[in-house]
């Protein structure tokens, strides 16, 4: 098997969002939990994305992980890999955008590299090297107060200079407007005039499919999902990848099915109330989950009695009112760790009762549960809502197994019966 593109993601979410966008555009996709073993085995796959959670570490380690993922993907034949950053640009001057870019450009022998945040579809656009979040530039919006890294400067061509050993230039709208030979033109000049890092306007997604065309002549291109969605396109247009390969539904799994939320976001709550018409759920105790495991062992009895008769639901969600009491009666962070790895071992008991459907609703309990369950890979499969894929685990010691993991806001009233009915 030979990757057509090697994607390398700074966090996980990030990471899906990129996984979901080019198995949109056509392109089979695998999405990894970290560097993976040299041993997993992958299906016949277009791109794979490697999830890292290196957007807020130290630079070096940054720099380090990035690299392995980049050679891990170039061992599998991807000619060009994506650095997938935020679109909003997170970092600080220290990095972590720009020294991975400088040793990936390095690795790859590449004399400058294309560079852009774009994605219209979510209201980032770049004109003039300002990164504008909405009908706003950068230092305005609320990335301005991030608790991790504050943006102050819009302008992308400074904030990339400030954190990169690379001179960095502009290819500006009234070149990627033109076509692609411009954009080409362009980058030929600032390269000639010893810069290697060119930030490249964009606006909307004709102008993506420009630029992911021009990136395909190199080795290393770094963006957020629009980048990604201008390079899928771009592989599709020339043939590289057939759309033949578009994502199907593959082999039913059968068996048990599981719900779990550990949101409480407004979506989530009312998802569970509308479960409740059609399946049993169990409510956690949140208060007993911190205070010991037996609202865990409470939790897997239940599923026991019910499991063989057709879906079930497990929630620790509440309302604010009482997350806001828990919170303050343990700690948000006691309270939010405690109720994660509830979450995670009672997903843990519920594999080794034999399911293997399960739909998770919270992100970080979604991460809480990956981990536990020691999963190494996914397959992006249909969409089940806006941004939330069926999800085929690969390369799992428990074997064929199907997951949906949704992050709070997300998904229609109906959420968990949608998600079954596309997880046969
Ligand atoms: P979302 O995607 O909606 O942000 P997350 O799973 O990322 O959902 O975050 C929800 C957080 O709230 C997790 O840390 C989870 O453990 C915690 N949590 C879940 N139920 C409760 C509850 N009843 N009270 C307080 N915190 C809770």
């Amino acid at each position: 098997m030979t990757l057509a593109l090697g994607c390398i993601a700074d966090d996980y979410t990030g990471a899906s969002d990129l996984a979901n966008t080019l198995t949109r555009c056509g392109l089979r996709t695998v999405q990894t939990i970290g560097v993976p073993d040299d041993a997993l085995a992958l299906p016949d796959v277009d791109a794979v994305v490697v999830s890292l959670k290196s957007r807020s570490i130290e630079a070096s380690q940054a720099v380090s992980r990035s690299r392995e993922a980049d050679k891990w993907l170039r061992a599998r034949g991807a000619s060009h890999v994506l650095f997938k950053i935020c679109s909003t640009f997170d970092s600080t001057d220290a990095g972590n955008i720009g020294p991975v870019m400088d040793a990936l450009r390095a690795d790859s022998g590449d004399a400058i590299v294309l560079v852009t945040p774009a994605f219209p579809g979510t209201g980032r656009t770049v004109y003039q090297g300002n990164l504008f979040v909405g009908s706003v530039p950068l230092n305005e919006s609320p990335l301005k107060d991030h608790p991790l890294n504050p943006m102050h400067d819009s302008n992308l061509v400074r904030v990339l200079a400030r954190q990169s050993k690379s001179r960095v230039g502009l290819v500006d709208l009234a070149a990627v407007s033109k076509d692609a030979e411009a954009i080409r033109a362009r980058l030929h000049e600032l390269a000639a005039q010893g810069i290697n890092a060119a930030i490249i306007d964009a606006v909307f997604d004709p102008e993506l499919e420009m630029i992911g065309q021009v990136a395909l002549d190199h080795r290393l291109s770094v963006g957020a999902s629009g980048m990604g969605l201008g390079l899928a396109r771009g592989l599709v247009a020339s043939g590289r990848v057939s759309e033949a390969s578009a994502v199907a539904n593959e082999k039913p799994i059968g068996g048990p099915v599981a719900c779990l939320a550990g949101s409480c976001s407004q979506a989530t709550l009312a998802q569970i109330a509308h479960a409740e018409k059609s399946m049993p759920v169990l409510r956690l105790d949140p208060e007993k989950i911190v205070a010991g495991p037996s609202e865990v062992q409470r939790a897997l009895d239940w599923s026991r009695e019910h499991l063989g008769k057709g879906p079930v639901l497990i929630a620790s969600s509440s309302t604010p009112d009482q997350v806001s009491a828990l919170q303050a009666r343990h700690g948000r962070d006691v309270a939010g760790h405690a109720i994660e790895q509830a979450m995670a071992a009672i997903s843990e008991g519920l594999v080794a009762a034999g399911v293997r459907r399960l739909v998770i609703a919270g992100g970080e309990t979604s991460g809480a549960v990956v981990d536990r369950l020691g999963i190494p890979a996914f397959l992006v499969g249909p969409e089940i809502a806006a941004g939330v894929p069926v999800l085929r685990c690969v390369g799992w010691t428990k074997g064929e197994a199907v997951t949906a993991l949704k992050s709070g806001n997300f998904g229609g009233p109906d959420f968990f019966n949608d998600a079954i009915r596309l997880m046969p």
